[in-house]
């Protein structure tokens, strides 16, 4: 059991904060509205009501015993920032800090903060890439170019053989078929994919995008 702090419970650090708690983690939410902190005290292990820009709160809510803080205050950017910069004198490293614009996340990573997050726009980019590319259940990237991605097989594929499939995409590495409950890690080139079955690949993004045509 780990523990954690999220500073700011509206709808993003709220979530963040129940999903801790519910994964058994101890978690104390601060937020500056009394009506945040009420709808969750019941919930997660210490809900307060504070202001996070003051650092003498921060010091006295032991902030900085956590194994990591998430910033989830959004519109108001200074005092975003304000608590950053408390959390950094805190000696807290760990920190993981919700970004509204270009300005708060330049200000951001200017304060040394690497995990910047963009719920809206994620949530955004995975909305539209889902719709574009729909048999994509999960995917992950590796790096810039390269992608694991979870893919579930289509009525168009039903019945193909995975070679068929795999044949004009060398530089895609498949690491296993499931198939209901069974997982199968070293795919015969000649097993015959059936509708539902999930596919988890490796390669490169254009490759990728390429393999994908053959879904739809
Ligand atoms: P949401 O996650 O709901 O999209 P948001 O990005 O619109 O939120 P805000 O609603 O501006 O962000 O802020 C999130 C929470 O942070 C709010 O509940 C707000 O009360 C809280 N908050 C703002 N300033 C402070 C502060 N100085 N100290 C503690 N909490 C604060």
């Amino acid at each position: 059991m780990a523990q954690f702090a999220v500073i700011g419970l509206g709808s993003f650090g709220a979530t963040v904060a129940t999903e801790l708690a519910a994964l058994n983690h101890d978690v104390i939410g601060i937020d500056s509205n009394k009506k945040f902190v009420e709808s969750i005290s019941d919930t997660i292990t210490h809900a307060v009501i504070a202001d996070a820009t003051d650092e003498r709160v921060l010091d006295e809510l032991n902030v900085k015993n956590c194994d990591a803080v998430v910033v989830a205050i959004g519109d108001d950017i200074e005092a975003s920032i304000l608590c950053v910069l408390h959390l950094k004198n805190l000696g807290i490293e760990k920190i993981m800090v919700k970004a509204k614009s270009k300005a708060h996340h330049m200000i951001l990573s200017h304060l040394g903060i690497t995990k910047i997050i963009h719920p809206e726009e994620d949530m955004g980019i995975r909305i539209a890439q889902s719709l574009s590319y729909p048999m994509v259940r999960r995917y992950m990237a590796l790096n810039n170019n390269r992608y694991i991605v979870k893919a579930e097989i289509t009525t168009t594929l039903k019945g193909a053989q995975f070679q068929a499939l795999m044949d004009n995409s060398p530089e895609i590495k498949s690491l296993m078929l499931q198939r209901g409950s069974h997982v199968i890690y070293e795919i015969a080139p000649g097993t015959i994919l059936q509708e539902k079955d999930i596919l988890i690949i490796e390669g490169p993004l254009e490759s990728l995008r390429q393999l994908s045509s053959r879904f739809l």
